[in-house]
């Protein structure tokens, strides 16, 4: 009996030594490799709480960058799974060896441009929009997709916060505007660095 270790006192002896995971989405951006094109640290805490992963469901993230949406998604739980729409190629080699490097193997990327390289998918339980937003793609979700299926967008441009104005006014659901700013040095002193602000849509189709 005495050589036995009960596998949390074995967890917590490892997490001593600083090298688990954190278990709570918001992860450091430097643990993904991305070209700038990633969804920062706090706003991408808010949008996994949006999204709310649970047991067996399946994630859409359209326009998946660096994966990071995507690699939360799957490190929320084992019972997950995850498609990452990207049309970059350098983007979606990227999102895979993301997740491989974080020892997640149940996503599926997928190299194409939405709405169209979104055909032959399984349906999935919710849906993040972080790249590729256009009126004709929620034209395309809300056709295609059941009723209820939860929806989470982020906009940056001008452009797409138009659409999702719009969407909102007809729709409903919940409109936010997310603006962080991080202390950066400011000559010899310190100052408060904006970045931009991001306009999120939370609701089901
Ligand atoms: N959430 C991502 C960042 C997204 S950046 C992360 O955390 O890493 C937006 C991405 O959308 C870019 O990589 C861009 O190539 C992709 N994109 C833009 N329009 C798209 C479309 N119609 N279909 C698929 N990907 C698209």
């Amino acid at each position: 009996t005495g050589d036995f270790q009960h596998p949390v006192a074995a967890a917590l002896e490892i997490a001593g030594k600083g090298r688990t995971m954190p278990v709570v989405p918001g992860l450091d951006d430097a643990l993904f490799d991305h070209d700038g094109q990633i969804t920062k640290r706090p706003v991408r805490a808010l949008t996994l709480a949006a999204l709310a992963p649970r047991a067996g469901e399946t994630l859409w993230d359209i326009g998946g960058g660096s994966g990071s949406v995507a690699i939360e998604w799957l490190l929320a739980h084992p019972l997950t799974e995850a498609i990452s729409i990207e049309a970059d190629p350098a983007r979606a080699r990227r999102i895979r060896a993301n997740a491989a490097q974080l020892g997640v193997d149940r996503i599926e990327v997928v190299e194409g441009w939405a709405p169209e390289a979104l055909g032959g998918l399984p349906d999935p339980d919710a849906v993040f929009v972080g790249g590729g937003l256009c009126a004709a793609l929620l034209e395309h979700l809300t056709a295609r997709l059941e009723t209820g299926t939860r929806l989470v967008i982020n906009a940056v441009t001008l452009e797409s916060e138009a659409v999702l104005a719009d969407w909102h006014a007809r729709r409903g659901g919940d409109l936010m505007r997310i603006e962080v700013s991080e202390a950066q040095p400011l000559g010899t002193r310190r100052g408060w660095q904006a970045a931009y602000p991001v306009v999120q849509w939370r609701g089901q189709l």
